[in-house]
């Protein structure tokens, strides 16, 4: 099943969709797109396209969808037909559900599985006001009430923690909110054509990959 598996990561900020890409990834060595990581990269390189990222991102927005999309669908498009993939953060609106869905269908290369992974709110802002981001790797990590942050390095590289501007407080309300509204309307779209599986992301890291690792068998 995994081979060339078409998978996209489906959830709101905070669900774990990062973490469990990247365990996929290592499992089944599909390629991972995370859109989130891709903008963060090239704001830290200061290109263009961060330059233009940068304030939506800052205030929990979407980047509009003519950034978005065709950078996205190009990353997609040069993926071999045998490896496979993991789309993380996108698409994260019906526009681009539908794009993706056009560049899809000519290529002949549909998307096997959806898999939405949901968190409770009180959980979410839990875990978004403890989450601290490796500078180098992207790599998420929890950080207690009361745990000194600045003594602690990535877990996987040894890179610098930091907060993410949109996980402060407001961003984090509003990044919530833009889910609510923009995102889910998506779940409709994979529903009707029967490849989103849903499944509780209310648990530890490995509980939740138990039940990914499930839905992709089902
Ligand atoms: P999270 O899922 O935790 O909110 P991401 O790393 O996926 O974080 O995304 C961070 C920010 O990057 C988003 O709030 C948004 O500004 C931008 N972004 C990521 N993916 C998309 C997308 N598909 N369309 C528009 N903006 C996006």
């Amino acid at each position: 099943m995994a081979l060339g598996l078409r998978l996209v990561l489906f959830g709101p900020p905070g669900a774990g969709k990062g973490t469990q890409a990247q365990l996929l990834h290592t499992h089944f060595d599909l390629a991972h797109i995370s859109s989130g990581d891709l903008f963060r990269r090239h704001l830290g390189l200061g290109t263009p396209l961060g330059l233009r990222a940068k304030e939506y991102m800052k205030r929990g927005e979407l980047v509009p969808d003519d950034v978005t999309i065709d950078i996205i669908l190009d990353k997609v498009m040069c993926i071999p037909d045998d490896e496979g993939f993991i789309l993380d953060g996108f698409p994260r609106n019906p526009n681009q559900a539908h794009e993706l869905e056009k560049k899809l269908i000519t290529e002949s290369r549909d998307l096997d599985k959806v898999v939405h992974i949901d968190v409770s709110e009180p959980e979410l802002l839990r875990r978004l006001g403890g989450r601290y981001t490796c500078r180098a790797c992207q790599a998420p990590h929890a950080i207690a009430p009361g745990e000194e942050a600045s003594a602690r390095t990535c877990d996987k590289c040894g890179g610098e923690l930091y907060q993410r501007d949109d996980d402060a407080p407001a961003a984090v309300k509003k990044r919530i909110q833009v889910y609510n509204d923009e995102t889910v309307p998506v779940l409709g779209f994979y529903r009707e054509r029967g490849v989103l599986v849903e499944i509780s992301g209310d648990d530890t890291v490995d509980e939740v990959n138990k039940r990914v690792m499930a839905a992709l068998d089902a």
